[in-house]
């Protein structure tokens, strides 16, 4: 198919995330993706700055995921897990227990981020009506965080940026704090949790769970908050029996230099999220996964089990590459990746930190992100990265940057000159 028809129909009939169907933005056709390069259709190479939105860790293209990929295929791509159980599903459970917390070891496997966030909510609401409290119903959750899109999940997203304008009638009340203003390396200053010692106080009877984005908050603010936050949200909830949900789906996996953002707190929440780079951006799965102390409360109640069972459940193709992915991830020192990355980045962004149009630059293992003032102008600055060779996806004020581990340190510096190079032209010519 020529470029032109190709991009011609994808503009007349194919929806893109958050994208308008009669004033489309520019979209670029890829050919193919291979570690961390993408080739467009018209043969331009773009380095990938983006992980396919933290998803593809270990670039495209990856022979180990490929292979595992091609064995699952040949034995079956699916299977329902009702009432069936495969290999593949049981040896990424195993991984899974391997690197998460102990008391975390009731896995719920479902199909995307936003599905997983439904599931833990559902799990709280299952929790407390076994328990008889069936007026523990409502959430808590701090602004500018990002759940996902789907009813509950957008329910507790950031009710400004989070779409709440539009949908905000038809959404469940709930609880907003503010953002915690202790940032990751400073200080913690305690009054950062009066608001929810407060609202904890007043309404813990009617809330089911806080759920947090630990550390990094991603899609709602690309924001990095004081890990001392979590540890004293984790006593305040157990105090006022609210359940705590981490949402690691886009921390997950080693992007904060930890393998997973809560053990920078080193706590434990009652339930965790975990999805994107899990697959190592393959294919779509996502994990909900809890306590055994969760998980017999729910069953005790009156269904005698956890109310949910997606078609696609443990799809085996996605159980087998995730799998794969977690074992290349482990038998790699992707800590040394990240921490060099981390560096990199810090050291190659910091000039646009003293630039007017800037307000900050910040830096956490492998993600990098330039604040601007004000909005940017996407489509504009886009063209300008593709056309000198790189693939970054601003939003609102931030342009940031989340390569896969993979890149290497040339690669790293030509993703960080473009990108400063784009913002000159833009702001300064
Ligand atoms: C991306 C994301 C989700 C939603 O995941 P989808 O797979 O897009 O449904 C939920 N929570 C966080 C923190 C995310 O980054």
């Amino acid at each position: 198919m020529r470029c032109d028809d190709l991009l011609a129909f994808d503009r007349e009939h194919l929806w893109h995330p958050y994208s308008s169907t009669t004033q489309p933005l520019p979209t670029y056709a890829v050919e193919r993706a291979q570690g961390v390069e993408i080739t467009l259709t018209d043969d331009r190479v773009l380095i990938d700055g983006m992980s396919s939105w933290w998803a593809a860790l270990h670039g495209y293209n990856h022979p180990v995921l490929n292979a595992a990929a091609h064995a699952q295929l040949e034995k079956m791509s699916h299977i329902m897990f009702g009432g069936l159980t495969h290999q593949s599903a049981v040896e990424l459970g195993q991984l899974l227990l391997k690197i998460l917390p102990e008391k975390l070891n009731k896995i719920f496997y479902a199909d995307s981020g936003s599905v997983a966030v439904e599931v833990a909510m559902k799990m709280a609401l299952q929790y407390f009506q076994a328990q008889g409290k069936s007026d523990k119903c409502h959430f808590a959750t701090i602004r500018s965080g990002y759940h996902g899109d789907t009813w509950h999940a957008m329910s507790v997203c950031d009710p400004v940026t989070g779409m709440h304008s539009i949908f905000g009638q038809r959404l469940p009340v709930q609880y907003f704090l503010p953002q915690p203003r202790s940032r990751f390396d400073a200080a913690f200053d305690e009054q950062d949790l009066a608001p929810l010692k407060n609202l904890l106080e007043r309404h813990g009877d009617d809330i089911a769970a806080l759920i947090l984005e630990p550390v990094v908050q991603g899609a709602g603010g690309m924001y990095f908050y004081s890990p001392h936050f979590l540890t004293h949200a984790k006593a305040l909830c157990a105090a006022h029996d609210v359940l705590l949900i981490f949402d690691e789906i886009a921390t997950g996996f080693g992007r904060t230099g930890k393998l997973f953002a809560l053990e920078h707190a080193d706590v434990v929440p009652d339930i965790i999220c975990l999805g994107k780079a899990l697959t190592g951006g393959y294919m779509t799965l996502s994990a909900t996964i809890t306590t055994t102390q969760v998980a017999s409360t729910i069953c005790s109640g009156e269904a005698h089990c956890f109310m949910h069972g997606p078609t696609f459940m443990a799809n085996p193709l996605a159980c087998a590459v995730a799998a794969a992915s977690i074992k290349l991830l482990l038998s790699s020192d992707w800590q040394g990746k990240v921490r060099s990355i981390e560096a990199q980045l810090k050291r190659e962004l910091a000039p646009a930190g003293s630039w007017p149009c800037v307000q900050e630059v910040r830096v956490l293992g492998a993600i990098g992100v330039i604040e601007m003032k004000s909005a940017v102008d996407m489509a504009r600055l886009q063209k300008r990265f593709v056309e000198k060779g790189i693939w970054v996806r601003p939003f609102g004020k931030l342009v940031y940057l989340m390569p896969p581990f993979i890149i290497t340190p040339a690669q790293l510096s030509q993703l960080t000159s473009a990108l400063l190079q784009a913002l000159r032209e833009e702001y300064f010519a």
